[in-house]
């Protein structure tokens, strides 16, 4: 049986207003070991002929037989198979990928061989039969015509196809050069069928078994001349390509080839064109930072996500209050959080409540800045960064975003002291953290949370006069004094109250035997949280003093100037005084739990005995009104994150659409050597993908910088996990897209029409 049979075969090309007749009624037949000389003026059909026969165009009318079977039913992928299994062709304009070396345009071709090193030990074989040896390394661009044919050939060869089409080989070569071109054509390729076609044909006369003159697209004579069997001694056993192996196991077996091939393809290709590879990494590299800039500035969006706790969330905390609004005693709610298993409980828990009631200002970079604070107890939050935790009741710790080291210090505190209301407290340590979404805390000791409760109170609730009064037993009320600031410190003895030095003289240096009573009225609430109620002003504490209690240092009092009508009492008398009146009006507790899950069990078993109770990870709906301003909000940001993500996409979908039209040629060259489309198709996403990695590469690394450095943490945000792994999977997909849409048009068109348009250059 023939190896190759054209029955009938006509091709016909239509285009806009006319129609031309490519070949027509052509009959051949051929066999392996023939060299097929083909001539004939220029038009006549011989390139159409070639293209026919190598599936890179259609045919028409007949039929082709392969080793006997037809082919007129073929679509695209069995042409593909076609060509991958039976196929080499060498074209008059050479046909290398320029962008790579001689070995790899070789190796191209290789790719059916499993092991790389055979396959590199195979290219480098041929390239020694054609005599290319020494330039193995050369870049294709680099070669002189002969030694891009010899290359061609070698990689022709590489595919040990049974049939191996050359259009015009030397139609660009000098006639020295042609001669040894031709006579190498012939001597490596003995036991295949081998046509060319030329317009000289005594450059093949000393070789050719068989001439065939085309004239107007039909075969005019077909003469051979020596015999076959004279230079096609034996047929050599054709090297096995795979052994044969079920349909199924060689589907999968090709696939994951294909996938292995693909893969090096892609990374070859990418290595193959530095300057293009770098503009494609940058551009991806723009477009990822690109989004996480924009998602970083967008991402208040994320807020509607945001859970709207009713309290300060704090892991296993209840908050409760009885129903009738009667004010329970400390002693009656310890009972209570007792009965329930509570761990604590904390009476006066309003500051927990009251973000942005406690900030601290300080100086920094020339402005002075102020940084709201939660105020806490208890928490733990690991190793401070800088100092201690906090011991006494005036020492706090300050748990503050990284941003704000360069004005807290690294290793030694830059600010020992806090005002708070008149109240010097002292900072003994510093934790940093770099998740900008969490909010900066104030941690106190639980004594020392009670002063600040109190100082809250006395600021923020009430408003609270002194009235002095000198009193002796035997001579009555002497003189009576309001004053109308009361100033707590730290810095006084317990149990002490300070006057300035007038006052002193005016009241206790004048009359020893009288003591000082001290009273104080306020406006007061009664304080839950579903309800204030205004209660008249009223005397809410009285205190008297022992003249030993009252004295004025200068150095304390002096700071108020000594005419001064401020009080300084010591903070056990703040906490005192605010906890009277607190202790009446005060009808909310927060007790603890283990965890929140036993927090909302207890809560559970609380409002069956009719109190009313919160878990703190209880969320609230906000008023409609405020529901949708904030939608509106994340839905602009939404919006606005979208427009910018959409403009980043079309600019980076522009910029590599045109890098890839400098694959086109290559790709084509690719298919008409045979190579799968699947495995470019692959190898085109690889490249694709193998350009997001240093993109990624920076994301990541940013991602560590931001959670690491102080520096990058001032200036760059942070972003949760997922909206990283958001990033980068957006990125991926668009690479798909791209890719994919690319890849169709690429393949969409004819092997031959690419090639031309791949060449026009
Ligand atoms: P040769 O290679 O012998 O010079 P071709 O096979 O290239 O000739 O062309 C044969 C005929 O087919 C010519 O008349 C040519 O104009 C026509 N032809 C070839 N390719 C196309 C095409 N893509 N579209 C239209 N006509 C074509
Ligand atoms: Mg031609």
């Amino acid at each position: 049986m023939a190896l190759l049979t054209l029955k009938d075969i006509g091709k016909i090309y239509v285009s806009e207003n006319n129609v031309t007749v490519g070949i027509r009624g052509v009959n051949l037949s051929f066999d392996r070991g023939e060299f097929v000389a083909i001539t004939g003026k220029s038009g006549s059909g011989k390139s159409t002929l070639l293209n026919v026969i190598s599936g890179m165009d259609s045919y028409e009318e007949g039929e082709l037989f392969i080793e006997g079977a037809p082919t007129s039913h073929y679509l695209q992928p069995e042409w593909e198979d076609y060509r991958e299994k039976y196929i080499s062709f060498i074209f008059q304009d050479y046909n290398i990928i320029e962008s790579l070396t001689v070995l790899q345009n070789v190796e191209l071709a290789l790719m059916y061989m499993e092991d790389p090193k055979e396959r590199r030990k195979r290219a480098l074989e041929l390239l020694d039969r054609v005599g290319l040896s020494s330039h193995i390394r050369q870049k294709g661009s680099k070669l002189s015509g002969g030694q891009k044919q010899r290359t061609v050939i070698a990689r022709a060869l590489a595919k040990d196809s049974p049939i191996i089409l050359a259009d015009e080989p030397t139609g660009n070569l000098d006639s020295a050069t042609s001669k040894e071109i031709i006579s190498l054509l012939r001597e490596v390729s003995k036991d295949k069928l081998l046509i060319v076609v030329t317009h000289n044909f005594e450059q093949v006369e000393d070789c050719a078994t068989r001439h065939i003159r085309v004239f107007d697209g039909a075969v005019e004579s077909d003469a051979r001349l020596i015999p076959v069997s004279e230079v096609f001694e034996e047929e050599k056993p054709r090297l096995e390509r795979s052994a044969p192996k079920s349909a199924k196991a060689k589907k999968k077996n090709l696939k994951k080839k294909d996938f292995k091939n693909g893969f090096l393809l892609g990374r070859t290709i990418f290595a193959a064109k530095p300057r293009l590879s770098f503009f494609l990494c940058l551009l991806m590299l723009i477009g990822t930072l690109g989004i996480f800039g924009v998602t970083a500035l967008c991402g208040s969006m994320g807020d509607i996500f945001e859970p709207n706790y009713m309290f300060h969330h704090m892991d296993g905390r209840v908050v409760l209050t009885t129903q009738s609004g009667e004010v329970l005693s400390e002693e009656e709610w310890r009972a209570l959080a007792e009965k329930h298993g509570a761990k604590s409980i904390l009476r006066f828990d309003s500051l927990l409540d009251s973000y942005a009631t406690t900030g601290i200002l300080y100086h920094y970079d020339g402005y002075d800045r102020y940084i709201s604070l939660n105020s806490v107890f208890g928490k733990d939050y690991g190793t401070p960064d800088v100092g201690t935790y906090p011991k006494e009741k005036n020492e706090i710790l300050l748990y503050l975003p990284i941003s704000c080291q360069p004005a807290f210090g690294k290793d030694t505190l830059l600010m020992e002291t806090v005002e708070k209301g008149n109240l010097t407290l002292k900072v003994t340590g510093v934790k940093y953290y770099y998740d900008n979404n969490l909010t900066p805390e104030c941690l106190f000791t639980e004594d020392g949370f009670r002063t600040a409760t109190a100082l809250h109170y006395l600021l923020d609730r009430s408003s609270f006069t002194a009235t002095l009064s000198l009193q002796s037993e035997a001579n009555g009320m002497a003189q009576t004094h309001v004053l109308y600031d009361i100033s707590p410190s730290f810095d006084i003895p317990a149990n002490k109250v300070y006057l300035s030095e007038s006052m002193y003289r005016e009241f206790a240096a004048q009359y020893p035997d009288y003591t000082l009573g001290m009273t104080m009225s306020a406006y007061y609430f009664e304080y839950n949280f579903n309800n204030y109620n205004e209660k008249p002003k009223e005397l809410v504490f009285r205190k008297v003093l022992e003249p030993s209690q009252i004295s004025s240092d200068p150095s304390y009092a002096g700071e108020y100037g000594q005419y001064s009508n401020t009080l300084i009492v010591s903070d056990d008398i703040l906490v005192e005084m605010a906890e009277t009146v607190l202790e009446r009006s005060y009808r909310q507790v927060s007790f603890f739990f283990e965890n929140d899950r036993e927090a909302r069990r207890a809560a559970e078993a609380l409002r069956e005995e009719g109190y009313i109770a919160v878990p703190s990870d209880t969320e609230y709906t906000p008023d409609p009104f405020s529901v949708i301003e904030n939608m509106l909000a994340c839905i602009f940001m939404g919006a606005l994150w979208l427009i910018a993500v959409f403009f980043l996409a079309f600019f980076i979908h522009l910029c590599s659409v045109r890098s890839l039209g400098a694959f086109k040629g290559d790709m084509a060259i690719m298919r008409s050597m045979g190579i799968p489309v699947r495995v470019i198709r692959i190898g085109m996403y690889v490249r694709m993908m193998i350009s997001l990695i240093p993109a990624f590469i920076c994301l990541a690394l940013s991602s560590v910088l931001i959670f690491t450095s102080p520096t990058f943490n001032q200036y760059f945000v942070y972003l949760y996990g997922w909206q990283y792994a958001a990033i980068v999977f957006g990125m991926i997909l668009l690479t798909v897209r791209i890719t994919r849409k690319q890849v169709r048009k690429l393949f969409c068109e004819s092997v031959k029409k690419s090639l031309k348009g791949g060449n026009a250059q």
